[in-house]
């Protein structure tokens, strides 16, 4: 089985999902090969030393910001110069984006947001949850065309090993017109860690009574060094920022460990979260539904309960 996965980059280095493909793409066994498209190769080779088989790479200076159009052009012609049978990218905003327009353009069929990739026979079966996870689906592809696939973060971990070779290769230029030019890429200079790669989220939620009173849902993430989240009630309120909301609405997250700080544990924000591999949950009502999906609870006033947990760790892990 040929297997193709997307290696995205940030200003030239791929992100850190790209190792995650490669990891799921080795657990399916098969020949792998990665696409990386910038504007410069140089983050390739790491692609190529952690394992990503045959590193495909197209260098433009059109290829420097993501565009869905440009990128999906370019990806289809790889496409179909090395006819892979199952294309895996990142269920990012921009990997889904992409991998339901490649899809489309190649007439494959495509899964989305899996959380899981085996090989039953001679097919692959990807697992996606629906209904906020209370449902698991099983997505098996019949009929022609490569199966696409974007698979969730922190589900695989990242290759750090494994063979591979950098191949430049050359696509038509007309690829590269597109009605839609990036210029700038301006990024949010909260100076925080990103909330869907980070290993540690603290999030807050109405439970902390007042915007205030948020520094010390930071210091203890930092503490952590961890990303700030936060419940919706608190961003509808103006607390934080839409770009920390946790939830449906707001950013699937899949960290080792979530920190549920007076937040209920509404389906609305469950969803986004409780995939998490370790869920501890602070909040003064002992029957809040968040600690129905908790691993550990603590139930108290966070307004104590918080400091308390950030001298701890800062004296254990010097943070
Ligand atoms: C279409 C739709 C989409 C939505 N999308 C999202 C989404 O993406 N993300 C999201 O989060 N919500 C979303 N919601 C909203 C969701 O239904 C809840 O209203 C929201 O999650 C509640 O936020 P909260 O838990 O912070 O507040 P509350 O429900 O008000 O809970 C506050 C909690 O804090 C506890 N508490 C109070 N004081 C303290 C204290 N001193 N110490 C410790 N604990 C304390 C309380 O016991 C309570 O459990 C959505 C709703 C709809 C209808």
């Amino acid at each position: 089985m040929k297997i193709l996965t997307i290696a995205l980059q940030k200003e030239g280095k791929p992100i850190p999902a790209s190792y995650e493909l490669i990891e799921a793409a080795k657990s399916l066994g098969g020949e792998i090969m990665t696409a990386y498209l910038s504007d410069s190769d140089a983050g390739a080779s790491d692609l190529a030393s952690r394992g990503g088989g045959k590193v495909l790479t197209v260098t433009h200076d059109s290829l420097k910001f993501f565009n869905d159009e440009v990128y999906c052009k370019v990806l289809t012609a790889l496409i179909e110069k090395h006819q892979p049978e199952v294309v895996l990218g990142p269920a990012t905003f921009y990997g889904k984006a992409l991998l339901g327009r490649l899809a489309a353009a190649n007439g494959g069929a495509m899964a989305s947001d899996t959380t899981g990739l085996v090989i039953d026979g001679d097919k692959l079966v990807a697992t996606r949850p629906n209904y906020g996870g209370s449902v698991l689906s099983r997505i098996v592809k019949n009929g022609g065309g490569p199966f696409f696939a974007s698979v969730r973060g922190k589900v695989f971990p990242e290759s750090k090993e494994g063979a591979g070779e950098l191949i430049a290769e050359t696509v038509d230029g007309s690829v590269f017109e597109s009605r839609m030019t990036v210029k700038e890429r301006k990024v949010e200079s909260t100076g925080a860690v990103n909330l869907t790669e980070a290993d540690v989220i603290v999030s807050a939620g109405r439970g902390m009574k007042a915007a205030e009173n948020l520094p010390l849902i930071s210091e203890l993430a930092a503490a952590l060094s961890g990303a700030v989240g936060a419940s919706r009630a608190i961003v509808d309120a103006g607390w934080a920022p839409y770009s920390q909301q946790v939830g449906q609405t707001g950013k699937t997250v899949n960290p080792k460990l979530y920190l549920a700080v007076g937040i209920s544990g509404a389906i609305q924000h469950l969803v986004g979260m409780r995939s998490s591999l370790t869920i501890v949950a602070v909040n003064r009502d002992k029957d809040a539904p968040i600690f129905n999906v908790a691993n550990y609870g603590i139930v108290g006033d966070a307004m104590e309960i918080v400091p308390a947990l950030t001298s701890k760790f800062k004296s254990e892990l010097g943070g």
